[in-house]
């Protein structure tokens, strides 16, 4: 299923092994090395045969890690040592993967590079809070934006662009920058009351679901959020399944900020 000396992108989905792709599935059980991001999901690891390498290179903001360029290096390395590389990145390997500076790499290097799509985290999240990211009407246009600032540099989007009342958003690492998104799309014209929903650890049982509105985003983040990764979406189409009324889900955030 892997030619010696190849690497293969894979993505691991959002968390529950049962999210895994069938390929996916293969090509982890076909591999004689397993280099894993931090957001995989341990029961996709458990999958991982007990003969097969597996090594750590996870990255979440904040913690040790290795750096992309260490990554790149070493599944370089493994492939021309004629290991079967399995890159193992949480979600689709496509979207804030950096499937780019890999796949780069190998090609420098002259190693076959493949890529095993995946769920994508704004997949889960919808699922979680059962509604759909596109609403016939409402929502016509579906953003994956990425809120992470580069170390040192301030959030810089394209505020306007990204406030589309007729698009859904879909922010990925948006926790730290909450307060910037909402104040940045406000600041667009985007409606304070827009509907927003929080989604972490979407598709694992400890996923937990919280909807808030635009303007009260950065309490809602503050409070409702703990340490697990977590998916903001902004939008009419989030709204669907909310079981409250805006001005109680926005009195029960205010009530549990001051607690
Ligand atoms: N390639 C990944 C995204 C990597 S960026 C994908 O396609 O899903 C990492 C960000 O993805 C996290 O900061 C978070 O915003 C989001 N994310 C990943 N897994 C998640 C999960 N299980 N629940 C909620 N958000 C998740």
């Amino acid at each position: 299923m892997i030619e010696p000396g190849t690497v293969w992108l894979v993505g691991a989905g959002p968390g529950d092994p049962d999210l895994l792709t069938r390929k996916a599935e293969k090509l982890i059980r076909a591999a004689s090395v397993v280099f894993y991001d931090a957001l995989v999901g341990p029961g996709v690891l458990e999958l991982v045969p007990a003969h097969v390498r597996l090594v750590p290179v996870g990255k979440r903001s904040g913690r040790h890690s290795k750096d992309q360029k260490t990554i790149d290096r070493l599944i370089v390395e493994a492939a021309l040592a004629g290991e079967c590389v399995v890159r193992l990145k949480g979600g689709d390997p496509a979207i804030f993967g950096r499937a780019t500076e890999e796949m780069d790499a190998c090609r420098a290097a002259g190693v076959p590079v493949r890529v095993c799509p995946g769920v994508t985290a704004a997949s889960a999240a919808a699922a979680g809070i059962g509604a759909s990211l596109t609403l016939r009407g409402l929502a016509r246009k579906l953003t994956f934006v990425t809120a992470h600032a580069r170390a040192g540099e301030t959030l810089d989007l394209d505020w306007a662009g990204l406030a589309d009342p007729q698009a859904t958003l879909a922010v990925y690492m948006g926790k730290a920058a909450a307060p910037e998104v909402s104040a940045g799309l406000i600041a667009a014209g985007l409606p304070g009351d827009t509907p927003v929903a929080l989604v972490e650890n979407a598709s694992l049982d400890s996923q937990s679901v919280f909807h808030t509105r635009l303007d009260l985003l950065p309490i809602a983040a503050r409070t409702a959020l703990g340490g697990g990764p977590a998916l903001i979406l902004v939008g009419q189409a989030v709204e669907t399944s909310r079981p409250q009324p805006h001005p109680a889900t926005a009195a029960a955030v205010l009530h549990r900020v001051s607690d």
